[in-house]
């Protein structure tokens, strides 16, 4: 049984997450238009990644016999001149996000709620990937600077990334 306190801040980081896959998805959506077709494609595998994360969140409310809300998500910017732009944009996003989980694993302490707190360890992991990754795409696109080739290139590579069912959804049953 989840505490009030732990069902609505797990609503919330739900919320979060829906909130990011709609970035993502918005940045997906505006380097299509600007013929990145690499940048679109690893844009929309994070925007996969982020409906998983929350899609985590929400079956764990509902294993501990809590209740989904699902609530409006606010808005997101539709424009970034640069992938440079983006993936600032993306390292300030996650860092935000971490601060997040770790608000809610401090909650899940304060609640006793050891269930939660374990649940979230793997968010933790996971919010090391999602600020690493993002910083290695800025020291890239920093890099190369306006050379155009380099962006097509790097555009190329990020057309290879697939999206990877997160292993809390593989288990899942
Ligand atoms: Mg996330």
């Amino acid at each position: 049984m989840l505490s009030k306190k732990v069902e609505d801040a797990l609503n919330a980081q739900v919320n979060a997450e829906l909130w990011s896959a709609y970035l993502y998805l918005s940045m997906a959506h505006n380097f299509e238009a600007d013929g990145k077709p690499g940048i679109a494609n690893w844009f929309k595998v994070q925007f996969q990644e982020e409906q998983a994360h929350a899609e985590i969140f929400m079956n764990y409310i509902n294993a501990r016999g809590g209740r989904v809300w699902l609530k409006a998500i606010d808005a997101v910017d539709t424009e970034w001149a640069t992938p440079l732009d983006a993936f600032n944009a993306t390292l300030t996003h996650e860092q935000k996000v971490t601060s997040l989980i770790n608000d809610l694993y401090a909650l899940a302490e304060a609640e006793r709620d050891y269930a939660t707190r374990e649940m979230l360890n793997w968010f933790i992991s996971e919010q090391v990937e999602e600020e690493e990754s993002a910083q290695e795409l800025i020291d890239k696109f920093t890099l190369i600077g306006n050379d155009g080739m380099g962006i097509y290139m790097l555009d190329q590579e990020l057309a290879a990334r697939t999206y990877n069912v997160p292993s809390p959804l593989a288990t899942a049953e």
